[in-house]
C-alpha cells in the first residue's frame, strides 16, 4: 500500500490493520517467539502481500524467532521464507515471484488447522469461546456486534462475520467517505482477501 511504512520494525504498529487471521499470527508470534510451519506460510505470504521486501521479512522473523543462533535461524527457516517470495526453488512458473498470498476461500478451506495450529481462520477454525475473547483482547467488545458475530459464526458465515467486524471498526472511516463520496460502494465491496482487508483498513485510516 502506497505510503505504508513498510519495514521489520514498522510491523507491530501495521498490525492493526491485520484480519484476525493474521493478528492473531502476529499476536502468538509475540507471545511465543516462534510460529509453526503453517503458521509461518500464511504469514509470510500475508507480509509479502502487503508489500514487505524479502530482506525485511527475513528480518522480521529473524527478531521474532528469539532463542535461535544465526545459524539455527538460517538453517532452519531462512529458506522457507525466500522460497514463498520465488528467490530459491520452485518451477520455472514460480520462480521470482514464489506463492501468492492466501485468499479467505483458500484459508477457510484448509482443514489441517487443529490444536496447537494458530493458522487459518479464527472465525472458522476457533472455538466460538475462543474466537470472541480474541475479539474481545483486539478491543472489539460491543455486545450486539459479538452476538452478530455468533450468529454469523453459527450459519457458517465466517467471511460475513469477518466484513462485520470490519465495518464496525472502522465505523466513522466508513461513514466519512460516504458522506464525502470520496469512496463508491464498489470500493466497500464485502473483503474476501486477507491483503484486501489490510489495504483497505490502512487507506481508511490514514
Ligand atoms: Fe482472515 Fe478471511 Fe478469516 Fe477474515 S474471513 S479472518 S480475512 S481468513
Amino acid at each position: 500500500v502506497e505510503g505504508a511504512p513498510m519495514t521489520a520494525a514498522s510491523i507491530d504498529q501495521l498490525s492493526q490493520h491485520f484480519p484476525l487471521c493474521m493478528r492473531s499470527l502476529h499476536m502468538n508470534l509475540r507471545k511465543n517467539n516462534h510460529l509453526k510451519h503453517f503458521g509461518r506460510l500464511q504469514y509470510t505470504l500475508f507480509l509479502k502481500g502487503i508489500g514487505l521486501s524479502l530482506e525485511e521479512c527475513i528480518l522480521f522473523w529473524r527478531q521474532g524467532f528469539k532463542g535461535f543462533t544465526d545459524d539455527e535461524f538460517n538453517s532452519r527457516y531462512k529458506y522457507n521464507i525466500r522460497h514463498a517470495y520465488g528467490d530459491v526453488g520452485g518451477d520455472a512458473n514460480r520462480r521470482g515471484r514464489g506463492y501468492a498470498p492466501y485468499s479467505c476461500q483458500k484459508i477457510l478451506g484448509d482443514t489441517g488447522s487443529g490444536a496447537g495450529q494458530t493458522h487459518g481462520c479464527p472465525y472458522r477454525h476457533y472455538s466460538v469461546d475462543n474466537l470472541i475473547s480474541l475479539l474481545q483482547s483486539t478491543g472489539v467488545t460491543d455486545k450486539e456486534l459479538l452476538r452478530g458475530v455468533r450468529e454469523d459464526v453459527e450459519r457458517t458465515r465466517y467471511h460475513i462475520a469477518c466484513n462485520r467486524v470490519f465495518d464496525w471498526t472502522h465505523k466513522a472511516e466508513i461513514k466519512k467517505v460516504k458522506e464525502d463520496g470520496t469512496w463508491s460502494q464498489a470500493n466497500l465491496d464485502t473483503l474476501s482477501h486477507p491483503n484486501a482487508y489490510f489495504k483497505r483498513s490502512y487507506l481508511l485510516k490514514n
